[in-house]
């Protein structure tokens, strides 16, 4: 099946820098698919999601949606005509006009009956009915994003890019809303790219995603292939808390101060390993022979689990646990590990 976007080798540096800011990026995203492009500030996210906008050219490197080349050495389709919705960050409402009105805007052909239709099944969609007649000022933030995305949805874009669309919500309600607006484009079947640098928000929005690094990808993959088997230093410490360990390794095992460990994949020689803090199981008896003795350093109650910090003799690392049998600082606990540790590339390689 071909892609609905396939992105091959984009890149772009800005006159006032010498570093490409987007460097040779490919991906390609399957229709009805919720991709997302994860990364810190400045990676060069934002600047992808507007070359495949039409909003800048790109250097090098082609944009086809659905088989038309709208970006290469010799085409350039503009914004407009691209057939692209997309959902600024500050949402970019148009102060002046209603919220029917703000949804009508990119609905120029047709009849008005028509029209007024569309603008009402949008409306229904995203929950705003009986807002019609307001103004931007008028709305909460979570209504003027969902104006924004109605307004994006109305002309049946054959792609949506959001940028970074939840980030002025507050915590809670920016949960909601994320469910809430992956539900809409699922019901209706819309292909996305969502940019965003919150770890969380790309794990529970997107079916996969792209963790890119100084205007390179690093890895792409499903929430779990990212998160579980991490390719590189920066994917693992990016999506959240690790424990890195050096191990010699012989195949599918290695030898590390924690032990005898399992490996995910084959290595040789002196590896980077990454273990995920859920990875390890902490008790106060050594209840299985490859458990090592720890003393505890401290411990942080989440609610939902505790974190232990915990001094394997001369390192100490991460462990997060559900067990409610409390340890104290300066306890002797046996941690070991549950999963096979993931074998990091080696930098550069
Ligand atoms: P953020 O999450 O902070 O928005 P980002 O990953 O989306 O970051 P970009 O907005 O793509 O990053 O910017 C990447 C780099 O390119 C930054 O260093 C930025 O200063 C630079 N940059 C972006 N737009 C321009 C421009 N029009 N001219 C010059 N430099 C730019």
């Amino acid at each position: 099946m071909t892609p609905l976007l396939s992105v091959h080798c984009l890149s772009k540096t800005f006159h006032d820098g010498t570093l490409p800011v987007v460097n040779g990026l490919s991906f390609e995203v399957a229709e009805g698919e919720l991709f997302a492009l994860l990364g810190p500030s400045g990676c060069g996210k934002t600047t992808a999601l507007r070359l495949i906008a039409g909003f800048m050219r790109p250097d090098r490197g082609s944009i086809t949606v659905d088989g038309r080349v709208l970006a290469d050495e010799r085409t350039f389709v503009p914004p407009e005509k691209r057939g692209i919705g997309f959902v600024f960050q500050d949402y970019a409402l148009f102060p002046h006009l209603t919220v029917a009105q703000n949804v009508a805007f990119g609905l120029k052909r047709g009849k008005r009956s028509e029209r007024d239709a569309r603008v009402d099944e949008v409306l229904k969609l995203v929950g705003l009915e009986g807002l019609e007649a307001r103004f931007p000022h008028a709305l909460s933030g979570g209504q003027q994003q969902r104006v924004a995305l109605a307004r994006a949805l109305a002309p049946r874009p054959r792609l949506l890019l959001l940028d970074e669309p939840f980030s002025n919500l507050d915590a809670l309600f920016r949960n909601e809303m994320r469910e809430r607006v992956r539900a809409i484009l699922k019901a209706e079947g819309v292909t996305a790219v969502l940019v965003t640098h919150d770890q969380e928000e790309a794990l529970l929005f997107a079916d996969r995603l792209a963790v890119m690094q100084s205007g390179r990808l690093d890895q792409i993959g499903t929430p779990e292939e990212i998160y579980l088997t991490p390719r590189t230093l920066f994917v693992a410490q990016f999506l959240g808390q690790t424990n890195l360990v050096l191990t010699q390794a012989h195949g599918l095992e290695a030898d590390s101060v924690f032990g005898p460990l399992q490996l995910h994949r084959k290595a040789e020689g002196p590896v980077l390993v990454s273990i995920r803090p859920e990875h390890f199981a902490i008790a106060r008896t050594p209840e299985h022979t490859d458990a090592m003795e720890a003393t505890v350093l401290s411990r942080a109650f989440r609610g939902h689990d505790i974190t232990y910090r915990v001094q394997v003799g001369p390192v100490d690392c991460l462990v997060h646990t559900h067990n409610r049998e409390p340890f104290a600082p300066g306890d002797t606990v046996y941690v070991r590990a549950v999963e096979p540790a993931v074998v990091l590339d080696k930098a550069g390689a």
